[in-house]
């Protein structure tokens, strides 16, 4: 299926032939990202990555060859310029597979695969100082010369559905190969490699759990095919969607915004104290529609309990948010306050628990167990951050889990990944 540019409902179509076309090669590559990246919907802050494969006039030898540019580490698509891109030899990342292969233990989380993280920089084209990123040999094994991976909301529902392979297909039919969830590296790029070879007909996979990756041999190609993909998505989740019944129905009414400014100058200077002991924070609140059906909801609970669905967030929004049991038309100030209080420290407990349950010797340091987004009834969502754009990220990511959910619940059931992740 192809859209026509005044066909999109669910993404901003911004591609301009005439500004691209005076680009060269790699400044296209930067401009797809920036308008990818220009869209939340498309992709969330600091996720997602783009690639090409393009030919160089390489300075050891002045010779042609092909380098990939691929999105780096740090930095977010829709303010990366050229320099937030890393350049690799080609040539050099596929023949780093006979050596990977021939290891004793090969797969994800061995040390075979871990020790490939450490050669990309080996590849290095023309001293680019770029860190690259681990999802590297995802763009680079796939045998096409433009590359996206894109976190769209309405695909992350898909892709976090129980039944997310039958869904693939009758979505995007052939065009869509699907994939279990796998931790990106150098085992997930050999895997879309193999991919590529059995379904050339193929132009993208779903990964499970986590997004999607898509290809094109040209640059506006391969921007369309991203955009077509994820409008697709959300036309398919917008025909099932379940109106009043979303989330099961509200079991609770929002206060009424004098009200609840009244509960927040109580509650907010309390609170904030109650989750700075590790760390000062900032609060971003949010209570717009969106977030409100999903605080009031009857399924609420049960999903804020499910964790998120991109690993991304994780990091963000820690494994699940603190969701407190306040009725906001029963129930006391000083009751919500008391509710709070238990809720952080029965948060804290569980998160030190699971920390432990899921370590490993080469696990990160344990970060402060307070809950980084708090969803109360009437109210709405608190989030919190280091700073105010940190703690504004935090919301976001927290929005994006909320439409995840609602797309799978709206078409599926929504499932989470695994806790070890
Ligand atoms: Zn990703």
């Amino acid at each position: 299926m192809n859209y026509r540019p005044d066909d999109y409902r669910h993404v901003n179509y911004l591609w301009d032939d005439a500004a691209a076309a005076r680009l060269g090669p790699v400044e296209q590559l930067v401009y797809r990202s920036n308008l990818l990246g220009a869209d939340q919907r498309i992709t969330n802050t600091g996720g997602g990555n783009t690639s090409a494969k393009l030919i160089e006039t390489d300075p050891l030898t002045g010779e042609q060859v092909e380098v990939l540019w691929v999105k780096g580490s740090g930095g977010d698509l829709r303010t990366a310029s050229k320099e937030h891109f890393a350049s690799l030899y080609q040539d050099k990342l596929l023949a780093l597979q006979p050596g990977y292969r021939a290891a004793p233990a090969t797969g994800v989380k061995t040390q075979a695969e871990d020790d490939m993280v450490a050669m990309y920089s080996h590849a290095t084209f023309n001293l680019n100082p770029r860190a690259t990123s681990i999802d590297t040999p995802l763009h680079s094994f796939i045998p096409h010369t433009h590359v996206d991976h894109m976190h769209p909301n309405a695909v992350i529902a898909v892709a976090a559905c129980r039944n997310s392979e039958r869904l693939t297909r009758e979505i995007w039919g052939d065009e869509l190969v699907w994939t279990p969830w796998q931790r990106p590296g150098f085992d997930l790029g050999l895997k879309l490699q193999e991919l590529c070879t059995q379904h050339p007909e193929a132009k993208g996979v779903l990964l499970g759990g986590h997004g999607v990756i898509n290809w094109a041999e040209d640059s506006k190609g391969c921007y369309t095919l991203s955009l077509d993909l994820t409008e697709r998505a959300a036309r398919y989740i917008e025909e099932r969607d379940k109106g009043a019944k979303t989330f099961g129905g509200a079991k609770f009414n929002a206060l009424a915004e004098e009200q609840r400014n009244e509960v927040l100058r109580e509650v907010l200077p309390y609170l904030r104290g109650s989750v700075s002991t590790e760390a000062k924070m900032i609060a971003t609140l949010q209570a717009d529609d969106a977030m409100l059906r999903f605080v009031n909801s009857v399924d609420a609970p049960r999903l804020a309990k499910l964790g998120t669905s991109c690993p991304d967030h994780f990091l963000r929004t820690k494994i699940q948010p603190l969701y407190v049991d306040w009725d906001p038309a029963q129930d006391s100030v000083e009751q919500l306050k008391s509710l709070l209080c238990s809720g952080i420290n029965s948060y804290r407990d569980e998160y030190r628990a699971y920390y432990e349950h899921c370590r490993r010797d080469n696990s990160p340091a344990l970060r402060p167990a307070s809950p980084t987004v708090c969803l109360i009834p009437g109210i709405g969502m608190i989030a919190w951050g280091k700073n105010k754009s940190e703690s504004r990220v935090t919301a976001e990511f927290y929005n994006c889990a909320v439409e995840v959910m609602r797309g799978a619940e709206a078409i599926d059931e929504y499932v989470a990944l695994p806790q070890q992740e």
